[in-house]
């Protein structure tokens, strides 16, 4: 599974400094408009962060590949994804008033760490979803040739709409 968590004590202590980090771990598939994404590969992230004092800083970037069926010619591909990032992660224990004053209402809303450690599976896995491309083809310059394929009534699934009604029109045509 990898792990998606990193410690985050020693950047806290050295404030300031920048600690890199390569992280692997899987995620579950994603569900968006009507399209399943399933991860052919696990997620990998490369990124720098550091503390100053009020966040851990982290920039870096994320990369992933999906089972995908191309915009096109319908055929299944694997798709590369891959995104840059830069966030700030504030700890959990800020609550109401206890926030710093340079506080912003989007730095409410961030991702969190608590204690010593910051899991980035929740942010990784938005930021993904977030960026995905609305549609993927398999190759820049698809044809989408496949797409145009004449689809016979023999090649339909019996329980399909499109079966049933050959089959009814079929037996119009026998009645009459
Ligand atoms: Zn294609």
């Amino acid at each position: 599974m990898g792990n998606s968590v990193i410690k985050i004590a020693e950047a806290k202590k050295a404030f300031g400094t920048w600690v890199h980090k390569a992280l692997e771990f899987e995620i579950t598939s994603i569900e968006i408009c009507g399209r399943t994404l399933v991860p052919a590969s696990p997620v990998k992230v490369e990124l720098d962060y550091s503390f100053d004092g009020d966040a851990i800083n982290a920039k870096g970037c994320i990369s992933v590949s999906f089972h995908e069926n191309c915009a096109r010619c319908n055929n299944e591909f694997v798709m590369p994804f891959y995104c840059d990032f830069e966030e700030r992660f504030f700890s959990s224990d800020y609550k109401g008033d206890e926030y710093p004053h340079n506080f912003t209402n989007e730095d409410k809303e961030s991702f969190i760490y608590s204690g010593d450690t910051l899991d980035l599976y929740d942010f990784v896995y938005t930021t993904v979803v977030l960026n995905l491309p609305l549609y993927s083809l398999c190759s820049e310059n698809c044809t989408g040739a496949n797409n145009a394929k004449h689809i016979g009534s023999d090649e339909l699934n019996p329980d399909s709409l499109g079966a049933k009604l050959l089959e009814a029109l079929r037996k119009q045509k026998e009645e009459v």
